[in-house]
């Protein structure tokens, strides 16, 4: 750690989880994707040793959002690194409390900008560092009780695969990359933003309620973690075999489960979902905690304009605000875009 950079750019996508949720806190196995949407941070040493935080997309009454840069500045201090006052700055692209993980891109695009300040590695050993200490301020400082696949994905996610993680051992958890050739296939991967906002760093909200419920056994929701980690494996299996319609049926399966067993949907999702498949999807689920965020739709390439148009109708019936759609693709994880020393 020689560097004397005074500023760095750092990058951190979102991302979206294929299949496996609720797993993460439950020793189970997931694969999420990064995303093109991301967030950037520019961090700039000051002479004192202040912290300065500015987001361009913070959203007003919201206190909460400083604690995730204090605390990833708190967590790298706390394994050794001496870090300098600085002045953050933050735009990001994600939506905010969308389900595509703006927390942790917020985490990984500020801790990425400060190893890039200290010249630290960012190597697979330096990533894992990085991803715990994110997922440490999340749980630690902001209270969100959320598992590490966000934190994952977003600093070992890479170009054109998804990322397979098994958290067997909650405190080392393996990853494989696993290539995902779904335009190769002509199918594309949608994701649908119902509007409706959720709050994970709600510590008395449903999240925690169900990690609660977990622990203390309730058969229903451990049902869906067997199912889900099951599901997880079989969709591994049926990527490496090209059968994209055995995965469309296993994402579908998934939604079903969150939805009846772990009881996180809401209407909004359940209705894309529904749409998607009547218009032609191969698959579809809710993606993320739920309680809101985002569905993800596999369909085939020249289908997927005509099922957008299917949910923003059954959308526009009901009065609901507009879904915003996301066209994804498996994209690289965080990275240092300018001044690394
Ligand atoms: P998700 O991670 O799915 O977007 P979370 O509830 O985990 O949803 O995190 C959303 C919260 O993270 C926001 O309410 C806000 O406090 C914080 N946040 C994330 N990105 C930003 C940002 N760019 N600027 C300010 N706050 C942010
Ligand atoms: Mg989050």
């Amino acid at each position: 750690m020689t560097s004397l950079s005074a500023s760095v750019v750092a990058r951190a996508p979102g991302r979206v989880n294929l299949i496996g949720e609720h797993t993460d806190y439950n020793g189970g196995r997931c694969l999420p994707f990064a995303i093109g949407l991301a967030t950037i941070a520019t961090v700039r040493r000051r002479d004192d040793d202040r912290l300065r935080v500015h987001s361009r997309e913070a959203i007003p009454g919201d206190h909460r959002w400083r604690e995730y840069v204090v605390g990833v500045v708190a967590e790298l201090r706390r394994i050794g690194w001496e870090i300098p006052g600085l002045d953050i700055d933050l735009v990001s692209t994600l939506p905010l409390g969308g389900g595509l993980s703006s927390s942790a891109a917020l985490e990984c695009a500020v801790a990425t900008a400060i190893a890039g300040l200290l010249g630290a590695p960012l190597d697979g050993a330096g990533r894992r560092l990085l991803a715990e200490a994110c997922r440490r301020a999340e749980t630690e400082h902001v209270g969100a009780p959320t598992g590490g696949m966000d934190q994952l994905a977003a600093l070992l996610g890479s170009e054109g695969h998804a990322l397979l993680i098994d958290f067997a051992d909650p405190d080392a958890p393996t990853t494989t990359a696993v290539p995902l050739p779904v335009a190769a296939a002509g199918l594309s991967l949608l994701v649908t933003d119902t509007r409706v906002r959720h709050v994970l760093a709600d510590g008395d909200g449903g999240y925690a309620q169900r990690r609660r419920e977990c622990a203390d056994g309730h058969p229903r929701r451990r049902r869906h973690v067997t199912t889900e980690n099951a599901r997880v494996l079989d969709a591994v299996d049926a990527i490496g075999a090209r059968s994209w319609q055995r995965l469309g049926g296993l994402m579908t399966a998934s939604h079903v489960s969150l939805r009846d067993d772990y009881e996180v949907s809401v209407p909004q999702l359940d209705l894309v979902v529904d749409t998607a498949l009547t218009a032609g999807a191969l698959g579809a689920r809710m993606t993320g905690g739920g309680f809101g965020g985002c569905t993800l739709t596999l369909v085939a390439a020249d289908r997927a304009d005509a099922v957008r148009e299917a949910v923003d109708a059954a959308y526009a019936e009901r009065r609901w605000d507009s879904p915003r759609h996301h066209l994804v693709t498996p994209g690289a994880g965080a990275r240092v875009l300018r001044g690394a020393g």
